[in-house]
């Protein structure tokens, strides 16, 4: 019975993101919805990927955070529309959450939208909210037992960010092993290796994303 109720929120969010994607299409806007734990990342590689992206691409942000609006303020500071959604506790976007904040953004001047979902490496792999692709980012502290213990994220994802990687040399993480394991679980997943920090890898990730986005 519950796995029926749980079928059925689903598929009443899937009919939001169809919707919402008639939207973007509409605007000729590329969607990522952008996924990790907390603290992996998420808004400083916004940062970087709006300042690495060379080409004249006019980016729009939707932050998503259970509370507060730290994240919408940093990158309002990078000069593009921004929008935050506060979930009230929910751990993660649905399709209706972003069905309402778009309408906040001017769409149709836009040429990329970033959607950084709640903190939280399981349900926001489960609503989709009309993304042309959802991309994840995993830093190499979490540790690489990750793909195996959370393996819907990295089957439902277009690529996966290994953030952080200048630490590498102060963790036990195996960078091979998580990229070995992520690849069982999704043989096309394309892997990007940086660091937000010392800038190493970012180009190879903006290129690869101008490369999408028309
Ligand atoms: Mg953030
Ligand atoms: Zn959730």
């Amino acid at each position: 019975m519950k796995v029926k109720v749980v079928t059925r929120i689903l598929e009443a969010n899937d009919r939001i993101a169809v919707e919402n994607r008639k939207l973007f299409n509409n605007a000729g806007v590329y969607v990522i919805n952008l996924m990790s734990a907390p603290g992996a990342g998420k808004t400083s590689i916004i940062e970087v990927t709006v300042k690495n992206i060379i080409k004249n691409l006019r980016i729009g942000v939707v932050e998503g955070d259970i509370a507060g609006t730290d994240d919408a303020q940093r990158v309002e500071g990078l000069g593009i529309p921004v929008v935050q959604i506060n979930t009230g506790g929910a751990c993660h976007l649905d399709a209706n959450m972003i069905n309402e904040a778009i309408t906040d953004l001017p769409l149709k001047d836009l040429d990329l939208l970033i959607i950084e979902n709640v903190g939280n490496l399981v349900c926001p792999a489960e609503f989709k909210v009309g993304e042309d692709m959802k991309v994840m980012i995993l830093s190499i502290t979490e540790g690489d037992d990750k793909p195996l213990k959370y393996p819907l994220m990295f089957q439902e994802s277009s690529a996966l960010i290994l953030n952080k990687i200048d630490l590498l040399p102060y963790t036990d993480a195996d960078i091979e092993k998580i990229k070995r394991n992520s690849l069982s679980l999704n043989p096309s997943l394309k892997i990007f290796e940086v660091s937000c920090k010392t800038g190493e890898g970012i180009s190879e990730w903006t290129g690869w994303l101008q490369s999408l986005v028309k």
